[in-house]
């Protein structure tokens, strides 16, 4: 696949799934989320188009609200490995090295949960985009995909091992179309899954598949059932809280600011404190601060929004998706769907560039295709509850990069839209290789960190052309 199609295929996805300080945690001086911007948008706007507003806004939060935060470093700490950045990545890091008794610090320059991780759509996708690419890696992908086998279902099973209260719901994930040529695709791609990954996937037609939407719309579809949904927010904490019950110390409003060698290890210097540790792993995906600055133009920044509903009706909540399997619309996704614990929809899409901030704007398209999809729905009041936006980090390749800068530098980001799995497995898969001092049975390749041509432009052709025309065509019933 080349970077044209995979972006493309990222925006389908995403659209598809797809400055600290003002958000009440104490956090740090938020670093390069710099949200000033030159492009005439008044600093509200330009908070959301960097996917920056307070984490208050995320409606994931609204069960618990705004978690209490972790205190800032202030004092000299020795560790084995530092983690930056407690998003899903850093938890599920700093929980398998602890769980391997690692000595390990997080330090995090807002609060776990800050970032992309608790402002995503929920979506547990049980499949990679792209299986073609493996062929790459030195051992064409056996190990990865040997353990992608095994725990594509990680994103549930640590819920359940830790006792995590997060809505980690196993409901299915659907992949729905209204077009034959469509559902053929999607069925050719489900093989690998069914047949090479050993997973529970049908192929569903007429009276079955509106039986799990609860709609005509969608004539066929292809449900893999150990997918599902998470409140991500309640993920990352839950694994930070495990990890920490292990012995792990996480600091908040903790920006790390300089790195320098300390002898044969590492110290990362914060505003108050410092960290000497033998290792080093920065997981701060699209939010990094200058600190690395090869982890700063290495990956592609994208905006994106999500929304939920108030606490649909009873009546909304018997006719869309009885079946509460995350939904996503074949060919193209601009309002992938779940319904959570609390009767709320979720969805998510890319912002308008000149209204980023414009949350009764986004809702209103979200709330037509609903009419469309559910038309029985038209007379029943479903109301906005919260709207925000958060930073996704694109790559060239449909893998997340996992990159050695240096000797014990190392780098773990760029989840794409499908963080809510990849990024706890691949947080199991180093912690595991580092804990055993085997780097080189990683299964899968340390790369490099490359500079990306232009990595504003690629948002800018999104937002700009693919989506708004995406939005024409879906309303004009030519996608
Ligand atoms: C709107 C939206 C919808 C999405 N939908 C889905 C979906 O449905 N399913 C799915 O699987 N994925 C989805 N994603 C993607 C998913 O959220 C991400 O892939 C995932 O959260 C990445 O996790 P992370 O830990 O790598 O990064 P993040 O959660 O972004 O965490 C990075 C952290 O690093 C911290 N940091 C940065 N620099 C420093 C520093 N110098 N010192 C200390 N801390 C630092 C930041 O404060 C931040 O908290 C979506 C993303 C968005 C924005």
């Amino acid at each position: 696949m080349n970077r044209r199609d995979c972006l493309k295929s990222s925006v389908v996805l995403l659209a598809g799934a797809v400055a600290s300080g003002c958000d009440g945690q104490g956090a740090g001086n938020g670093g390069s989320a710099d949200v000033s911007s030159a492009s005439g948008l008044s600093d509200r706007e330009a908070m959301y188009d960097h996917g920056a507003p307070p984490i208050g806004t995320s409606g994931w939060t609204m069960p618990t609200g705004v978690l209490p935060g972790y205190p800032v470093l202030a004092q000299e700490l020795d560790a084995d490995v530092v983690v930056v950045g407690a998003g899903l990545a850093g938890s599920s890091l700093a929980l398998h090295l602890a769980e391997a008794g690692i000595s390990v610090a997080v330090l995090e320059a807002r609060q776990p949960g800050w970032g992309a991780s608790g402002r995503n759509a929920g979506h547990v996708l049980p499949t990679l985009k792209d299986v073609a690419l493996f062929e790459r890696f030195p051992d064409g992908g056996k190990a990865f995909l040997h353990l992608f086998r095994e725990h594509h279902t990680i994103t549930f099973d640590l819920a359940r091992k830790h006792g995590i209260a997060c809505d980690a719901v196993q409901s299915g994930y659907l992949h729905a179309t209204s077009r034959a040529s469509v559902f053929d695709k999607l069925k050719v791609k489900s093989v690998y899954w069914k047949e090479q990954q050993g997973q529970q996937v049908e192929w569903l037609e007429g009276a079955d598949v509106e039986a799990l939407t609860g709609s005509s719309y969608f004539s066929r579809g292809v449900l893999y059932r150990s997918g599902g949904r998470v409140n991500p927010y309640l993920l990352t904490n839950g694994m930070i809280s495990a990890a920490v019950a292990r012995g792990a110390g996480v600091f908040g409003g903790t920006e790390a600011l300089s790195l320098a060698r300390s002898g044969a290890r590492w110290r990362v210097v914060t505003a108050q404190g410092a960290v000497v540790a033998d290792r080093v792993v920065f997981c701060t995906n699209a939010y990094p601060t200058a600190i690395v600055p090869q982890f700063t133009n290495n990956f592609y920044p994208l905006t994106a929004y999500a929304l939920s509903t108030k606490p649909l009706p009873r009546t909304a909540l018997d006719i869309i998706m009885p079946s509460r399997a995350t939904l996503s619309e074949e060919p193209v996704d601009l309002n992938p769907f779940v319904i959570d614990e609390h009767g709320r929809i979720i969805t998510s899409s890319i912002p308008s560039v000149s209204r980023p901030d414009d949350a009764e704007w986004h809702f209103a398209k979200h709330l037509r295709w609903i009419h469309r999809t559910w038309p029985q729905t038209r007379d029943i009041k479903i109301e906005l509850e919260h709207y925000w936006t958060g930073r996704v980090a694109l790559r060239d390749i449909e893998f997340p990069g996992v990159f050695e800068l240096e000797r014990g530098v190392f780098g773990l980001m760029h989840f794409n839209a499908w963080g809510n799995l990849m990024a706890p497995l691949l947080g199991m898969a180093l912690a595991g290789a580092m804990a055993r001092d085997r780097m080189d049975q990683l299964p899968f390749p340390l790369e490099t960190p490359v500079p990306v041509a232009n990595p504003g432009k690629q948002e800018l052709i999104i937002r700009k052309l693919m989506i708004p025309a995406a939005r024409l065509g879906q309303r004009l019933g030519m996608i």
